[in-house]
């Protein structure tokens, strides 16, 4: 148990573990106790990064301790919330004090960037596994839900898409010329600002984990709409383009880990939309059906599959 002790040790004691705000006791009770204001509901949700499942074996703590805390962080984004505090249970096969360490210090800088507090967690032997529950609050009734979307709204993606992909490829080839695509990779920024502002615009919102079709389609089928997505409208990442200019267009569509937001909105709201967040784009519509129909510049329908799209 003295391992497991240290380890306590090395979370306990970090700078963003401090109780203060909403956060009356942190790590060290049984329970951490967070104070939730009238009005407000509570945003819960939880991710698992598996070791050769979520990331290659032997990742960089630092790297590894960003990404964990970023892609849960994207999920309270995605739904309006604002982060309250994190809880991190840890499975390990040994007790590495040193990477722990560094593991510690990733989940700081994005604990940091993001204002989301660690609060408690749990430590068992196994392998390695990095569970991150994420809790925020958001105003009663105002979370943004992937149901919302309603025929004649516009469909928009925050940012360019296609960089995580684009990273992994480069990983893979040990290749460290384009440092765009790595911190797309392993330190994503979660739209929290982007999703606070879509609170009681009428619209849906997801942030996009498995990709853009592939997560449009989950939008369509619990709006029970159609998402119509013109191909050409697609920003693709600047970095992933120089990479392939041929397949980066089919990264942006398919390849996932980018955790944008896409979200739709009345055109009314476009304008003021642009000028607080010039990097999204508008990528299509919403109509009456269902699913997902990607269209060429034309108009005309272009087939695609969870693996990749191709011309009729
Ligand atoms: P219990 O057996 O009562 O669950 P633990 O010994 O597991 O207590 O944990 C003691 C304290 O340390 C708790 O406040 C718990 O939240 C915290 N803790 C344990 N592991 C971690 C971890 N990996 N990260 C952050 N806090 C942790
Ligand atoms: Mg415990």
């Amino acid at each position: 148990m003295h391992e497991f002790e240290l380890i306590r040790q090395v979370f306990r004691e970090a700078d963003y573990a401090r109780p203060g705000g909403a956060v009356v006791r942190s790590i060290g009770d049984d329970c951490a106790l967070l104070h939730i204001a009238v009005g407000e509901q509570l945003a819960v949700s939880t991710d698992s990064l598996l070791e050769d499942v979520h990331f290659p074996a032997g990742a960089d703590g630092f790297l590894l301790g960003q990404r964990a805390l970023a892609v849960a962080v994207s999920d309270l984004a995605a739904m309006g919330a604002r982060p309250l505090a994190f809880t991190l249970a840890l499975s390990l096969p040994r007790a590495d004090v040193d990477w722990l360490r560094e593991l510690s210090r990733g989940l700081q800088a994005m604990a940091q960037q993001t204002g989301t507090p660690l609060v408690g967690g749990d430590t068992t032997r196994g392998p390695l596994n990095i569970g991150v529950t994420v809790m925020g609050t958001v105003p009663d009734g105002q979370a943004l839900l992937r149901s919302g979307a309603k025929p004649g709204q516009q469909l928009w993606v925050s940012g360019p898409l296609g960089a995580a992909t684009a990273a992994l490829q480069v990983l893979q080839d040990g290749d460290n010329d384009y440092p765009g695509l790595f911190a797309a990779y392993w330190s994503p920024r979660p739209q929290l600002e982007l999703g606070q502002w879509l609170r009681g615009k009428d619209g849906a919102a997801l942030d996009v984990s498995d990709g853009l079709l592939a997560d449009a389609g989950h939008m369509a089928a619990e709006s029970g709409v159609r998402l119509v997505i013109e191909r050409e409208l697609v920003p693709v990442h600047p970095e992933a383009l120089a990479l392939s200019a041929d397949r980066a267009p089919e990264w942006a569509l398919c390849g996932g880990d980018d955790y944008q937001l896409v979200f739709t909105l009345f055109e009314q709201q476009a304008a003021a939309l642009q000028a607080q967040f010039p990097q999204a784009c508008c990528i299509g519509r919403v109509c009456e059906g269902q699913g997902v129909l990607l269209v060429d510049g034309q108009g005309r329908p272009v087939e695609f599959s969870r693996r990749g799209y191709q011309h009729f």
